[in-house]
């Protein structure tokens, strides 16, 4: 794939680049690994007073960034934005926290007598230059809740952002450098996916984390793994939405369409697997149609705009052979099912309701990386948890219910990193984010994500 900035929603080249040669990869390495030795150093306070900085200035770049972020992957410019602010609030999340979330843990004063100590602590440590390989469809959000963590816990940063967002990937590496940080410390590799595995191979290079498909994630534990190096792997997925007969069925649907529609459809969080209720069926779907239907389609960076076109054309290829494929086997396209007419430049679909799905169709098994929704009937909770659970994915899930005894079972039974009641699955600073199965491991957020990349050293003094 080339580094280049294509318009989706006119398919028009902007800009391309040349991807880094070995001596520019070898001088970041460099770099990343020198700015290390001191960065590691460096205090809480420090390192929070960066950080700030860094929100401070992506804060005021709000408008301008999300226009670049809209120009280069296709989400409406209203999302564009709301991504940026989110990056403001995590950045300030962990700059305010990280110090407290790595404080010393200290076991209890019979456990450290029992070991054999006078004293006993667990202490974390900064890795090292940790690679992050990142996806287009958030291209602020999936780098800042990786850079945030691990620049507070004093590792430094390689970000080999997705081909076609260079302008952000690029923008981003400027934004730590304005905002004070030591040179190496947080830079971005322009490089194609096929440098990534001489750069985690490289000894200097501590750990990784990808962010984007199965192949991709596969591609690189693979490598990690032949070098005994620590991944963090956020994948795919095709979160299953709950809805029985207890609900609030009008906020159900108003929910469903934007869970399902928001990115443009592209998000690994979305709910792509509506399962439905019996009883509450009809009811749903045709209130989920309708609101699907009645979305705004067109440029985004229109104000208006609720669904721009998809990232790529090859993604709305893929997406077009899943819709296909379902209607082939006998799924009927309630909405949508085609590209807009009206819209002849770059690559739109209209949003679309998929009923009457089984397991033989391919919208079962993969990921609809687009406006598409699969709607299967339930008979009842046991059958809609059966159909939920059964997927490769593993990433989040939805539940839509008001029985307290209902939850307590979908959430022991539901084979998710998250379970979601009443709303739409949403990452928070505050929560971790991570899936199962093959949707990854590891966590991102919270406590458990800064710790992911550090070393807990267990100190021990008799
Ligand atoms: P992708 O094709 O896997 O690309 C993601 C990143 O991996 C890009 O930087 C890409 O580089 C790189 N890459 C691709 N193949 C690679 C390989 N063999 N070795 C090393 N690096 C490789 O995914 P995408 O199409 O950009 O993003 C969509 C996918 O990401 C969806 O499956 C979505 O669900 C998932 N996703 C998951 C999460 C989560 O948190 N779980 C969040 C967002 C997205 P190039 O661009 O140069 O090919």
């Amino acid at each position: 794939m080339p580094i280049a900035t294509v318009n989706p929603a006119t398919g028009e080249t902007l800009e391309t680049f040349r991807p880094l040669g070995p001596d520019g990869i070898e001088e970041r390495l460099a770099a990343a690994d020198r700015a290390f030795r001191a960065y590691r150093t460096t205090g809480f306070p420090e390192r929070a007073a960066l950080l700030r900085r860094a929100a401070d200035l992506l804060e005021a770049d709000v408008p301008e960034i999300a226009r670049t972020v809209t120009t280069e992957m296709g989400k409406p410019v209203t999302a564009a934005r709301a991504e940026a602010a989110k990056c403001v609030k995590a950045m300030r999340w962990y700059a305010d926290r990280a110090e407290e979330l790595l404080a010393d843990e200290r076991p209890d004063d019979a456990d450290v007598r029992d070991a054999g100590a006078t004293a006993a602590r667990v202490h974390y440590r900064p890795l090292g230059p940790v690679l992050a390989v990142m996806p287009w469809n958030f291209p602020l959000w999936q780098v800042v809740r990786f850079a945030a963590p691990a620049l507070m816990a004093g590792n430094t940063g390689l970000l080999k952002h997705a081909s076609n967002v260079p302008r952000t990937a690029l923008y981003l590496e400027e934004l730590f450098r304005r905002a004070g940080y030591p040179e190496g410390v947080f830079q971005t590799l322009l490089t194609g996916s096929d440098a990534v595995e001489g750069v985690l191979r490289d000894p200097r290079v501590a750990a990784a984390t990808l962010t984007g498909s199965e192949a991709a994630g596969r591609a690189v534990a693979a490598v990690a793994g032949d070098e005994v190096k620590k991944t963090v792997l956020e994948l795919g997925g095709s979160d299953p939405y709950l809805v029985l007969p207890s609900a609030d069925i009008a906020r159900a649907a108003a929910t469903a369409v934007t869970a399902r529609a928001q990115n443009n459809g592209q998000s690994c969080i979305a709910a792509k697997r509506f399962i439905v209720h019996t009883d509450v069926y009809d009811d749903f779907v045709e209130r989920f149609t309708a609101g699907m239907a009645a979305l705004e389609v067109g440029d985004p960076l229109e104000e208006s705009t609720e669904v721009g076109p998809l990232a790529t054309e090859r993604g709305r290829a893929d997406l077009e052979e899943l819709v296909d494929d379902a209607v082939g086997r006998g799924a009927e396209a309630r909405c949508g099912g085609r590209r807009p007419r009206d819209l002849e430049r770059g690559w739109y679909y209209e949003p679309t309701v998929l009923t009457g799905v089984t397991p033989a169709m391919r919208v079962h098994q993969e990921e609809t990386f687009g406006p598409v929704a699969a709607v299967y009937r339930a008979e009842d909770l046991d059958e809609a948890l059966r159909i939920a659970n059964d997927s490769p994915f593993g990433l989040s899930s939805n539940v839509w219910t008001r029985d307290e005894a209902e939850v307590a079972h979908c959430v022991r039974e539901l084979e998710a990193g998250g379970v979601f009641v009443n709303g739409m699955t949403a990452s928070h600073p505050a929560l971790p984010f991570g899936g199962v199965k093959r949707s990854g491991y590891g966590r991102e957020l919270a406590g458990h994500g800064i710790k992911e990349f550090c070393n807990a050293t267990t100190v021990w003094q008799a």
